[in-house]
């Protein structure tokens, strides 16, 4: 028997191997590396399957529980030991902690927020230039309404 292997070139093909790959995407985005055994695990686990370490705090997976990895502690990265606002008694040497926050992630979110001001700027300057035209049409508009309701 002749067994052809040919690399596939329909679109029902191409869109089939396309959703595979979006789902095996989805299922990468959806883990998340256990800081004690470093395997994969599901990012809404409790507790890593494969060594009982604890990832979410008071047993809701909606409260990360943050885990420092090595030697390292949670605070040498920590948005709140840098601006000295932290009072929790692990300070400087929590292994782990709840309101951890790296402060390379929030340097990157404080960049990426002028990117959306300027977005608002922009709709509120586009509204100012045009809201005489905006005004006319609105009454063209109720006028228009008017006229279709009394006809
Ligand atoms: S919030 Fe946690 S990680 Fe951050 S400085 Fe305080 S104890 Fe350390
Ligand atoms: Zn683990």
């Amino acid at each position: 028997m002749l067994i052809h292997l040919s690399p596939p070139t329909s679109s029902p093909e191409i869109a089939r191997i396309r959703v595979f790959t979006y789902l095996i995407c989805a299922e990468v985005v959806a883990t998340v590396s256990c800081p004690r055994c470093q395997q994969l695990v599901d990012n809404q686990a409790i507790t890593c399957p494969y060594c009982r370490v604890t990832l979410k705090a008071y047993g809701h997976p909606g409260i990360p529980l943050h885990r420092a990895t090595g030697n390292e502690y949670l605070c040498d990265r920590c948005v709140y030991h840098e601006d000295d606002t932290c009072n929790f008694p692990q300070r400087p040497y929590a292994k782990d902690c709840t309101l951890y926050q790296n402060i390379e992630e929030s340097k990157l979110a404080l960049q990426q927020q002028p990117y959306t001001l300027s977005c608002n700027a922009r709709v509120k300057s586009w509204l100012q230039r045009y809201q005489t035209w905006l005004l006319l049409l609105g009454l063209l508009f109720i006028c228009f309404l008017i006229v279709v309701s009394g006809g």
